[in-house]
């Protein structure tokens, strides 16, 4: 496989992090236009805002947000970060990505979450005028927020189902907030019949896993450590559990530490619905060409399995059978002179 190739094929993504994907030039225009410039160069910039090699875990990760969200909370910034991204995803021929974020982090300065989630929807649909990108959004409740300020997002997102927002996850410090805390929450989510994808499995507990796909969730952020758990594995497989992987954010997150520990072979051999997704392109440093390149460095995968991986996120997407019929169709043809 060729980087030049990978970057031209069609691609699908279901997990990635507005706020993670900020480009360091954006984040510098906002701090400019907000008129509260950022006290370190471009370089300094760039690598305060990507989590380090020897990043010790989840929590240092999430640290990395701490220094773009002050400047998230203007509709006007939104907007941009939205619409950046979608010119980011552009540029490497993803077809369709479903963008995440935590409607409440934006809301420090007053913003609503209607106000928050229009603005985000507003720069999703610019970029797709502009670059042809199709996209959802999908709204995400937070591990250490209130209870009532997460029902507030469940609400939200049964509000603007199906108008630029499709599912709801819960994202966070999963290793002290164990998914079972969350069950009145995802209750909730699914009496509105709102399509579920929960961050599950990243810290080490395979329970967490089990949890999310007994509550409804039919897709899985992370969820390496069912690798460690036949049965639960199993119990994916069985209900056909998509399961959301993100190579690079999981060795900094020390989700594992050892490539031999990486799962990916271990579930593409056990028939898993497994998919390729960046995370956060700005904290992990990271695009779908880097993280399939990788992929074929560590397990010489080749362009038929990345279809397939491709292929997989699709069905897991929250999209209607017509939509997936057309992507599914773009797959091949794009594929077929590369098997
Ligand atoms: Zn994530």
């Amino acid at each position: 496989m060729e980087e030049q190739i990978i970057q031209h094929l069609p691609k699908i993504e279901l997990h990635c992090h507005l706020d993670g994907s900020v480009r360091p030039h954006i984040l510098e225009r906002l701090a400019q236009e907000q008129g509260n410039p950022l006290p370190y160069s471009s370089a300094e910039l760039a690598s305060k805002l990507t989590a380090p090699e020897d990043c010790e875990s989840l929590l240092e990760y999430l640290e990395r947000f701490d220094i773009v969200l002050p400047y998230l909370q203007t509709a006007e910034a939104i907007e941009l970060i939205s619409y950046d991204l979608i010119e980011q995803v552009a540029e490497e021929n993803v077809a369709y990505i479903e963008v995440r974020f935590a409607p409440l982090l934006f809301a420090h300065q007053g913003l609503t979450i209607n106000q928050i989630v229009e603005a985000v929807i507003a720069g999703l649909k610019r970029g797709e005028e502009v670059f042809g990108v199709k996209s959802n959004a999908l709204l995400c409740g937070m591990r250490h927020h209130t209870n009532s300020d997460n029902k507030a997002v469940v609400e939200a997102t049964k509000n603007y189902l199906n108008n630029g927002v499709v599912g709801f996850d819960i994202a966070g410090d999963e290793a002290q907030f164990p998914a079972d805390l969350y069950t009145d929450l995802i209750t909730l989510a699914k009496k509105y019949a709102i399509p579920l994808t929960l961050h599950a499995g990243e810290c080490g507990c395979p329970q967490n896993v089990l949890t999310s796909i007994k509550l409804g969730a039919t897709r899985v952020g992370h969820g390496i450590a069912i690798a460690k758990d036949d049965a639960i594995l199993a119990e994916c497989k069985e209900r056909g559990t998509v399961i959301e992987m993100c190579p690079t954010s999981n060795f900094q997150t020390k989700a594992v530490t050892k490539l031999e520990d990486y799962p990916f072979k271990k579930f593409m051999d056990a028939g898993l619905n497994i998919c390729i997704n960046t995370d956060n392109r700005t904290v992990s440093n990271t695009t779908l060409t880097k993280e399939y390149t990788k992929l074929h460095k560590w397990y010489n995968i080749d362009y038929r399995c990345m279809e397939q991986l491709n292929h997989n996120a699709v069905n897991g997407a929250f999209i209607s059978d017509n939509e997936k019929e057309q992507l599914h169709t773009l797959l091949k043809t794009a594929y077929y002179d590369y098997k």
